[in-house]
């Protein structure tokens, strides 16, 4: 990738774009990125930004047209559906006041010190103006993703529920795969985001109808088997 940096790079300012894209699309590196990119996205090879539709292709965080000499950078390709991809996101990478991006690299930052997800309604709300920008570009709260939280946030507490009665009878291969059940779900930001909340200081009110699911999520085994 350094190689074909380099190649960009030699060009002048005005034509290193065109040389980017058209090296993007010709580069067999492209295949490779996106099958590393796929074994690393949750579920199946599930979008990196929305979490819910497959990842079809490499999107470029820091877009091509900003940015040529990050075309083959490593860090800036992330797994993406065609929607956060092509409809969603585009072109757009705002930034601050002073030229800070304000999307949250999910390379480099935690998404979660910037956004909060409701878990009873399936919502993410903004800790940080990053965490606003992220919500409106990628449409974050479109009824469709909003609708796909709430049904994740019940089949993983029904997987982890059954879980705990797998426990209870010892019966290892069944543990295995209630989490399974969790880890091949879409939108795995619900589940990441009850591990969580279980460990925050308002987990008590959050899980206040649920108490039995609060005492599975603190449970280290069954965390440290939903992370690995
Ligand atoms: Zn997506």
């Amino acid at each position: 990738m350094s190689k074909a940096t380099e190649k960009i790079r030699v060009a002048s300012p005005d034509e290193r774009y065109g040389k980017a894209d058209a090296a993007w699309r010709k580069s067999a590196i492209r295949k490779t990125v996106r099958a590393r990119l796929g074994e690393m996205a949750p579920g199946y090879e599930r979008c990196m930004y929305c979490g819910e539709s497959r990842g079809t292709s490499v999107d470029h965080f820091e877009p091509v047209a900003r940015n040529p000499l990050r075309t083959f950078d490593w860090l800036n390709h992330l797994l993406a559906c065609t929607t956060c991809n092509s409809h969603e996101k585009r072109e757009q990478f705002p930034v601050d006041e002073d030229g800070n991006p304000l999307l949250i690299d999910p390379t480099a930052e935690d998404p979660f010190d910037h956004l909060r997800l409701t878990l009873t309604l399936g919502v993410y709300r903004s800790r940080t103006p990053k965490g606003q920008a992220t919500i409106n570009v990628f449409g974050l709260n479109k009824p469709g993703l909003v609708k796909g939280r709430m049904h994740a946030r019940k089949v993983v507490t029904s997987a982890l529920r059954d879980w705990g009665r797998a426990h209870e009878r010892d019966r290892a291969d069944e543990m295995l795969e209630h989490v399974q059940t969790v880890q091949d779900q879409p939108m795995a930001d619900v589940c990441q985001s009850m591990l969580r909340e279980a460990l925050s200081p308002g987990a008590d009110v959050v899980f206040s109808e649920s108490l039995d699911l609060l005492v599975l999520l603190r449970r280290e085994d069954l965390r440290s088997a939903l992370l690995r």
